[in-house]
């Protein structure tokens, strides 16, 4: 049967009816298959969630995650992990210690975080994936997992990683709403060229994506200038990267002559302005990637790197961030934030072409945030997508809907554990902290 969301503001994102007040969504089988303004009586009866004073909108996507490092979360505040010195004093420090019995809590902390604040879709990269895949699958919420690849030109270490990626993509349930893909943590840093052909024809085998830092601080273009004197994004246009669906995470430092590289391929820019921003690194050339006709998408990266994951946060610093620094007020508009986190969100992610809007034929995935809680100005004065942006808390969200199934209702998150998954997460960092100690380190 199918089922009819009905709410007095849907927000479609859907250029041709962008608002309708009010309107009613029918899905069926995960996937949403009428949208309409509700002109008459409101639609009544058992398969009907009338979740009246809200505004619907697509769900969230977060294209560059690591749910594993909520256990870590707090231990960087102060230092920039965007310079090997930061990285080393703080994460890689915990990491040594950290063991695949640690990680399942703190993923379904990040999960619960997420589904809480409005995110339906994630990309993940990490170690430990075959740890992270259970409580997704779990979760209900739609994802790739890209299992971390870290082979610094080492002939066994790149072997024994590409098998397990394979082994690991190839473990994910056929039909489920999780995808297994390969991550490379950063190219020409840490991944070789060698290793970077392997996973090019890995991921062209299994029709999966890859995931990798890139241009967080200018380490792949210094290393192919001294290389092969071009820059980074012309070397991997002729390994055949950007023939792939490919989140390149930051971007903080691209060269922007180099952008039209990436207009029309299936590779993405995945930014993430409040970790340029307090890591004290250069922001994302987001309004020059657009006009390039660059897929962007947001990410929140790691709860240590970022303070959060709500990314009704994160769009609202990349609105700000971009016209601070343009000394432009407006440079990347409401709506483009908006489309930043929603349907170019699945585009990254190898989602179908209607994905994140609310259109027939797109997942059912979307949040619904109590009109009251969106503080919008007067109608007239100010735009509903505005009000999205600037003035509302990802913390506000009421609902949550992936593929047709609520994975939260009246602000209870159904599918996780929070409260356990928190208890086991602090027991979990009191066992990592203790490993430490007993090391002296
Ligand atoms: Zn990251």
């Amino acid at each position: 049967m199918t089922e009819i969301i009905v709410a007095d503001h849907i927000w479609t994102g859907d250029p041709a009816q962008p608002l309708l007040s009010p309107g009613a969504i029918e899905v069926d089988g995960g996937v949403i298959v009428s949208i309409s303004a509700v002109t008459g009586a409101r639609p009544a009866g058992a398969n009907v969630t009338d979740l009246r004073a809200s505004v619907v909108l697509p769900g969230l996507v977060n294209a560059h995650a690591h749910t594993p490092m909520s256990i870590m979360r707090g231990i960087a505040e102060g230092v920039s992990l965007l310079t090997m010195e930061g990285f080393l004093q703080t994460l890689r420090g915990h990491e040594e210690f950290l063991t695949p019995e640690l990680v399942p809590a703190a993923v379904d902390v990040s999960l619960a975080d997420m589904i809480r604040h409005g995110t339906t879709m994630f990309a993940d990269q990490y170690f430990y994936a075959d740890e992270i895949l259970p409580g997704v699958l779990r979760s209900g919420m739609r994802a790739r997992i890209a299992w971390g690849i870290v082979e610094l030109g080492d002939d066994e270490a790149r072997a024994r990683e590409l098998a397990a990626a394979t082994a690991f993509a190839e473990s994910v349930p056929d039909g489920s709403l999780v995808q297994g893909w390969v991550g490379p943590h950063a190219f020409f840093v840490d991944n070789q060229p060698e290793a970077i052909r392997a996973e090019v024809e890995l991921a062209t085998r299994l029709g999966i994506g890859l995931h990798a830092h890139f241009s967080t601080s200018g380490e792949e273009d210094a290393f192919c200038h001294a290389e092969y004197g071009r820059p980074a994004l012309e070397v991997m246009k002729e390994l055949g990267l950007l023939d792939l669906p490919l989140i390149l995470a930051h971007g903080n430092t691209v060269p922007v002559a180099q952008l039209p590289l990436l207009a029309g391929t299936r590779a993405a820019m995945a930014v993430i302005p409040s970790v340029a921003m307090m890591s004290g690194a250069p922001e994302a050339p987001v309004r020059e990637a657009l006009d390039a006709g660059v897929t962007v998408a947001i990410g929140s990266d790691n709860v240590c790197n970022n303070t959060n994951a709500d990314l009704f946060e994160e769009m609202r610093v990349l609105g700000k961030l971009a016209a601070f620094s343009s000394r432009t007020p407006n440079q990347v508009t409401s709506r483009e934030i908006l489309e930043i986190a929603t349907v170019n969100g699945h585009r990254a992610l190898a989602g179908g072409p209607d994905d994140g809007r609310l259109m027939a034929g797109a997942v059912a995935d979307l949040i619904a945030v109590p009109v009251h809680e969106v503080r919008r100005g007067p109608v007239g004065a100010q735009s509903l997508e505005s009000a999205l942006v600037y003035c509302t808390s990802g913390a506000s969200v009421s609902h949550t809907m992936v593929g047709g199934s609520w994975l939260m209702s009246e602000g209870i998150v159904r599918t996780v554990d929070d409260e356990r998954a928190g208890a086991q997460l602090q027991t979990d960092f009191n066992t990592l902290i203790g490993r430490k100690v007993a090391a002296g380190k």
